[in-house]
């Protein structure tokens, strides 16, 4: 813990006392917060802090900003819709800029998803993505039983209540929510390497597991490829294939959590193309507004759609106050149509090479254990946990923003970071991993 006179004394107004005691941040305890650095404005792949210093950013403000802060294109569009209208309902109204965002999406998204869900954030898109599944299970099956879930260790789907109950149930939030939390099924997390040989004993869990229980079980939901906060880990596509065929086996939904992975943050506009298998059901979010404001979507085939339609409700149960909030949609176009004007896969393609050569001295380092690079992902693995506070004070002294969490230390900077920041990132990333982590560096 840094203690508050030293906070003040090293940093001026870098930190807000009231803040401190008054206000929530992710995943914080008010006996023992961590600290909360005050940002000022943020522009670019920079974040200027109160005290006048600039940091570059290698968050993306988890995941969101891809198109850095304060873009012009992206305030346009937000101040150009402001004037017709921030907000109208979308039980019975309409209005351009939800048809033009979904028309966007469904260019974009697998070639079979045909129905759109605006949802308020990723989390909600999960939820609804879940709920679309057992009210589609029903209806196919008939059977009440078929309401459960089943995924793989080491996921991460957000904080809404059935989103955590997919989460890992050990390094997730489980254990603090016991038995209110419904109990999914969970298989191990694939261990063959997203860029190493294929073993095909990863899959069999999944298959006797199906095999098992598939009158139970809605869905299975997966982040493909890449598995976010739950561990920062890149599987194998073929587990996607695989999974693709037990559930078209068995009767089940897929669903792809495409919330973290969505918007060429993988090197593909969506991670499922790694793989070249569609889900079912598909959230995404994010990146979405480019980082502007909270929205997600859940897409799904004509097929599920109609089976929930047909089904006992005959509807989609859910319809949130904001959904398809105006102002939300219109950056979001802005923000796809910024994607769509460049070549996407040369821009990440050359950001995962630099990333590559640039994070590759961490190897060296005798606390390293793995370094991996996807997309414009770069990961250092530690072996051991990350005392998150005594590393983001050294990332501030030197001149960066990261965020670690458990032993990852990890990054995913806005597209547009230049080459010298992406270099000065890395490098500063290493030596704090060196300063922080090891203890005995080469
Ligand atoms: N799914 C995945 C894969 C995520 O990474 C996240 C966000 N970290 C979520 C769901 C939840 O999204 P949100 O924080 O917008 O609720």
């Amino acid at each position: 813990m840094i203690e508050k006179e030293s906070r003040v004394a090293d940093c001026g107004m870098l930190f807000d006392d009231w803040d401190r005691e008054h206000l929530w941040h992710p995943y914080t305890s008010t006996l023992n917060p961590l600290p909360t650095y005050k940002v000022i404005s943020a522009s670019g792949n920079r974040l200027k802090l109160a005290d006048g210093r600039e940091l570059i950013d290698g968050m993306s403000s988890w995941w969101c900003a891809c198109h850095g802060y304060n873009h012009p294109v992206l305030n346009e569009a937000v101040r150009r819709q402001l004037e017709k209208m921030s907000h109208v309902m979308f039980g019975g109204i309409t209005h351009e800029p939800a048809i033009e965002l979904g028309k966007r999406l469904l260019e974009m998204a697998p070639p079979s998803m045909h129905n759109i869900f605006y949802a308020d954030s990723g989390s909600v898109s999960v939820e609804v993505a879940m709920k679309m599944a057992v009210q589609a299970a029903v209806s196919r099956s008939g059977s009440h039983d078929k309401t459960n879930f089943a995924t793989i260790r080491s996921g991460y789907h957000g904080d809404t209540w059935n989103a955590m109950s997919v989460c890992d149930p050990v390094t997730g939030m489980h254990s603090a929510f016991g038995s209110a939390l419904p109990v999914r099924y969970f298989v191990p997390q694939p261990r063959s390497r997203f860029d190493g040989e294929w073993n095909p004993e990863d899959i069999e869990p999944l298959a006797g597991l199906l095999a098992e229980k598939s009158g139970e079980i809605a869905a299975v939901i997966l982040e493909p490829v890449v598995q976010g906060a739950g561990g920062m880990w890149f599987y194998h596509p073929e587990y996607l294939r695989q999974a693709r065929k037990l559930c078209d086996k068995y009767g089940v939904w897929l669903i792809f959590d495409e919330i973290a992975t969505g918007f060429w943050r993988t090197g593909r506009c969506f991670a499922w193309e790694h793989a070249g298998v569609e889900p079912d059901i598909m959230c995404v979010g994010k990146g979405l507004t480019g980082g502007y404001m909270t929205m997600a979507a859940v897409l799904t085939t004509r097929e599920v759609a109609d089976t929930i339609s047909r089904g006992e409700a005959g509807v989609m149960m859910h319809g949130p106050t904001f959904m398809g909030n105006p102002l939300a949609c219109s950056v979001a176009i802005a923000s796809l149509d910024l994607l769509r004007g460049q070549d996407m896969g040369a821009l990440v393609g050359d950001m995962e090479q630099r990333i590559k050569e640039y994070l590759a001295p961490a190897r060296s380092l005798e606390c390293v254990t793995d370094v991996r690079v996807l997309g414009s992902i770069g990961v250092v693995e530690v072996d051991r946990p990350v005392d998150v506070g005594i590393f983001q004070k050294e990332c501030v002294a030197r001149g960066i923003w990261i965020r670690p969490f458990g032993r990852n230390v990890y990054i995913m900077p806005p597209y547009i970071t230049p080459d010298e920041d992406l270099r000065t990132l890395c490098r500063e990333m290493i030596a704090t991993v060196r300063t922080v982590c090891c203890q005995n560096s080469l």
